[in-house]
């Protein structure tokens, strides 16, 4: 077992998901080409603008985007102005291109339809909801032209200004250009660009003589226009809706709507689950609706006498086994129901527009469809055969769009689609798994400017969106404080504010699912500020703050509310009491919340301006960096020499968990070279060193670390968050399930998941439930459930990282200074503190001074080597004069004494 090829846990989860989006949405063979959805069959504007987000979101995961790349959207649709206002948030300015002069041209003058985000996932929970949930540009159910106000709002206060619009623009051509894409519009003039998202929708429909398009604006409630004999020719959605509209008695559209939903409540529980779970596999047909009793389910409906001919047939509308349905599972069950009322009359056949003959004075007409010689008399024709696409994947047909690549490249992209249909499989770009305030921004890169500070807090404590109100609004104020601006002048070069509303992630939403995970690091990694209300802090967030310790990309401020007493004091994870904590009120005030924030805000500020490097507020940031500062060597110790196991300590733990885990992991890893195996827990770890070193030097070292999360312990989170981050390997999760010993909490719950934890059991027979939680957590590829993607958490960090490295750069010597400022530095009465975290370890303070001796010689003797700059000329400073007093300390070995005297002796004062 030792020499096994160990795997990363739960690698795939979230790269797939970006993958298969981008694997629809890009043609195939054309890097940087993207088309929103013109050949999906969920066709709505929701799920055009759920597309877009998963578009940019998966962009900016994959790094296809940074924030300077240029990018062209072509299309003002809602899906176009999704996309855009997207970019916006990554910090690019996008050019947004379309024919009409303003956005939304196909909805902007419609009164009469009603437009729901969620309809048509009847029969989901989600149709009582009326709000889309978009993390931009969001709207609820409303009538159209209302929907485009609403949209049109957001837009201009939050997204106008950051856009290149260029309205009343068509675009004519894309052609390859060497790496890029030149957008040639009709006057001939072009621009390039990285980037292209067509977003050119599903088209218009086609404008004929007898009949009105979808979004034309037609009063189908109007008493005169019900009283007239119908012909629908279509089977899809748009037909299916005029038909139910055009059968029942109703005052809008909304009304319409809302109440065949209602009627449909009838269905009982049994029968719709029946119904869900076959339309889900893919049943066609009308033997879906065999078993619903239609007379109970049409009874309240007011529906019209007159009959409405809906030319189609049976197949078109219910669909067949190569095909499918075209139209949704509620619009097909109501049809169905009208049908079987005989309020519908179905006419098989092709209807040809120019088989439509006028009548009298052009107030009725007859229509012939293809195989039947009679005429059909009727006074109105709704022709809703779809409509035209703008991208046409035959040579012969008509695309509103030239796109300069073999049409096989399009055709190709068709064919996915098509696949995916046939298949029967859900379709991935309409996955919706965004944290409810959803940070869209994948970027990494340290940002004052659009993500310049993080609140991280608990849903918990704050269940409802307005209660996060009065602390946002004391962050912003904090932002405005003169000594805070001037520090981010000193720092950034110029004045920072935080406009509209700050970031903020809770952190349940953060460790809800993988995705959600990735944000979540994400924001962590790209906020130059955190602040964090620890109070308390919760295993979940812990897990964060492990993570953020890594990145320590900027400030992290803790608070807490309250004094901390002894009891939160002990519950808080022992890495994490070396932190600053604030101490703040209970309430929000100025004097007791934003004041002391402000003035601990402007402090690290203050410091981390002045020395980036030096500034360490959250422990292990300076270690992991020091032990070589390279993040390619970081798998250096096996798992027959160490295993690390994060666990708890106390006694009972001990008694129950313990003591049969490490005689368990010893077999499992049977090639230890240790008498007492390989499993080390921190308080084991023999180190003439601090141990908050050796442990954090353990978890970026050790190939094998097991962290056992029973009991939800705050400080084993906090060191797997470290671990996640700071090893690609991660950590194999376990965690005992015997009631005794876990504490169910949702977050926890769904951490121990997301994490892809193995439960083992002590009741009956322990080695057993180990054996097997760690049999089956070490030869699974991946967690069924979809483990985070450890890899990725541990892959942005890095990246993280390396960008820092490129823009400042961290030269050994400034390890070596912030290894022994971790240590508290030159500063002695600092040092006093490292000793809390352990205080059953007496040889605490000769090891933390021997340790910081050993950095100052080290440091010392580099420095003068390398030839002196300004600053380490000033640190070298304090270094000697620290070592001056070093020199009378009883604890320290005569050996060490001796190289101080030596090395001052070469250093001339
Ligand atoms: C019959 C029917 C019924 C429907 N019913 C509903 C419904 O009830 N609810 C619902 O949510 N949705 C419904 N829809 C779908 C809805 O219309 C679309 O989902 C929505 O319009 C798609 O938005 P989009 O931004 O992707 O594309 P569009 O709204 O089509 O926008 C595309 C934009 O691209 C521009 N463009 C195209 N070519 C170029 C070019 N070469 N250069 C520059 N600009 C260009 C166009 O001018 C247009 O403004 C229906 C559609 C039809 C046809």
């Amino acid at each position: 077992m030792a020499n096994q090829q160990f795997k990363i846990i739960g690698m795939e989860k979230i790269d797939d998901a970006w993958s298969n989006i981008i694997e629809l949405l890009q043609v195939p063979n054309q890097a940087g080409l993207f088309i929103l959805g013109c050949f999906a069959r969920r066709v709505t504007i929701y799920s055009q603008q759920v597309r877009a987000i998963n578009l940019i979101d998966a962009l900016a995961g994959q790094g296809y985007l940074t924030p300077a790349s240029k990018v062209a959207v072509v299309g003002a649709g809602f899906s176009g102005l999704t996309a855009a206002a997207a970019l916006t948030k990554l910090g690019i300015r996008p050019t947004l291109y379309d024919t009409q002069t303003a956005s939304m041209h196909l909805q902007r003058s419609c009164v009469t339809r009603y437009i729901h985000p969620h309809i048509y996932d009847w029969p989901s929970e989600d149709i009582n909801k009326i709000q889309a949930s978009l993390p931009v540009l969001d709207w609820s159910a409303n009538g159209s032209k209302n929907v485009v106000l609403e949209v049109q709002r957001d837009w201009d206060q939050h997204y106008k200004g950051k856009v290149s619009e260029r309205l009343g623009k068509k675009v004519r051509d894309i052609l390859v250009q060497g790496q890029q894409w030149q957008v040639v519009i009709e006057d001939g003039t072009s621009d390039t660009f990285d980037i292209i998202i067509l977003a050119v929708g599903f088209g218009a429909e086609a404008e004929a003589k007898f009949s009105t398009t979808y979004w034309g604006d037609l009063p189908l409630e109007a008493a005169q226009v019900q009283e007239q004999t119908w012909m629908v020719s279509g089977a899809g959605d748009g037909a299916l809706t005029d038909v139910i509209r055009l059968c029942m008695r109703h005052t809008d559209h909304k009304e319409a709507l809302h109440s065949v939903v209602e009627e449909l409540r009838k269905l009982d529980e049994k029968k719709l689950n029946d119904l869900c779970q076959q339309a889900s596999v893919g049943i066609y047909g009308t033997k879906l609706f065999d078993t619903i009793d239609y007379d109970a389910l049409t009874q309240h409906l007011d529906l019209r006498p007159t009959k409405i001919i809906l030319n189609a047939t049976q197949d078109e509308l219910f669909g067949t086994e190569d095909e499918g349905p075209r139209a949704s599972l509620l619009n097909r069950l109501v049809v169905w129901l009208l049908c079987k009322k005989e309020r519908v009359e179905l006419l098989g056949g092709r209807l040809d527009a120019t088989s439509i003959k006028e009548i009298g004075n052009g107030d009725s007409y007859e229509v012939t469809v293809s195989g039947s010689s009679d005429p059909i008399s009727c006074h109105r024709i709704l022709l809703r055969h779809g409509p035209v696409a703008p991208i046409q994947t035959r040579k012969s047909g008509h695309s509103s769009i030239n796109i300069n690549c073999p049409p096989s490249d399009l055709t190709s992209l068709h064919n996915k689609w098509k696949v995916l249909y046939k298949n029967r499989q859900s379709d991935p770009t309409l996955i919706i798994d965004w944290p409810s305030d959803m940070l869209s921004s994948a970027r990494i890169t340290p940002d004052f400017n659009s993500f310049p500070a993080l609140w991280l807090y608990s849903k918990t404590k704050f269940p409802n969106r307005s209660d996060v109100n009065p602390p946002l609004r004391a962050f912003k104020a904090m932002f405005k404080d003169e000594g805070i601006q001037l520090h981010l002048k000193t720092f950034c070069g110029r004045q920072v504010q935080i406009a509209g509303s700050m970031p903020t992630l809770a952190f349940e939403d953060a460790v809800a699912t993988p995705r959600m995970l990735s944000h979540a690091v994400q924001a962590i990694c790209r906020a130059p500020v955190v602040i964090v209300d620890g109070s308390p802090i919760a295993p979940a967030l812990a897990f964060l703050l492990g993570i953020r310790a890594v990145v320590r990309r900027g400030i992290t401020l803790v608070y807490h509310q309250g004094t901390m007493g002894e009891v939160a004091w002990k519950s808080m994870p022992f890495n994490l009491r070396e932190a600053r904590i604030v101490e703040i009120g209970n309430n929000y005030s100025v004097v007791d919340f934003q004041q002391p924030l402000t003035a601990v805000l402007e402090e690290g500020l203050r410091r981390f301006s002045i020395h980036p490097q030096l500034y360490s507020d959250l422990p292990g940031f300076d270690t992991l960096r020091s032990l070589g500062g390279d993040t390619k060597d970081i798998s250096a110790r096996s798992g027959t020499t160490e295993i690390l196991v994060l666990c708890p300590f106390d006694g009972k733990y001990k008694q129950n968990c313990w003591v049969e885990l490490q005689r368990v992991v010893q077999e499992y890893f049977p090639n230890s070279k240790f008498p007492d195996g390989p499993a080390k827990r921190v308080i084991d770890l023999d180190a003439p060193e601090m141990l908050v070193r050796r442990l954090f030097e353990s978890i970026r070292l050790d190939e094998v670390c097991i962290a056992d999360l029973t009991n939800n312990r705050a400080n084993v989170y906090f060191e797997l968050g470290v671990r996640l981050a700071a090893h690609p390997n991660g950590a194999y999760t376990i965690h005992c399930c015997d009631t005794e010993f876990s504490q169910d909490g949702s977050t926890e719950e769904a951490l121990r998941q997301l994490l892809g934890s193995r439960p083992y059991s002590v009741d009956a027979d322990s080695s057993a439930g180990i054996n097997e939680a760690l049999t089956s957590i070490t030869s699974r590829p991946a967690h069924p459930n979809g483990a985070p993607k450890v890899g990725l958490v541990f892959s942005i960090v890095v990246r993280n990282i390396e960008i820092q490295q490129e823009a400042g750069g961290t030269s050994i010597l400034d390890m070596l200074w912030n290894n022994v400022s971790s240590a508290g530095g030159t500063d002695m009465s600092k040092w006093t503190v490292l000793p809390v975290m352990y205080q059953q370890n007496t040889q605490i303070n000769s090891n933390t001074l021997r340790f910081i001796a050993d950095g100052l010689i080290a440091y010392a003797l580099l420095a003068r080597h390398n030839g002196l700059t300004q600053a380490t000329d000033e640190r070298l400073a304090s270094a000697i004069y620290c070592l001056d007093n070093l020199k009378e300390e009883r604890a320290l070995s005569a050996e060490t004494k001796q190289k101080i005297v030596e090395l001052l002796a070469l250093i001339p004062s």
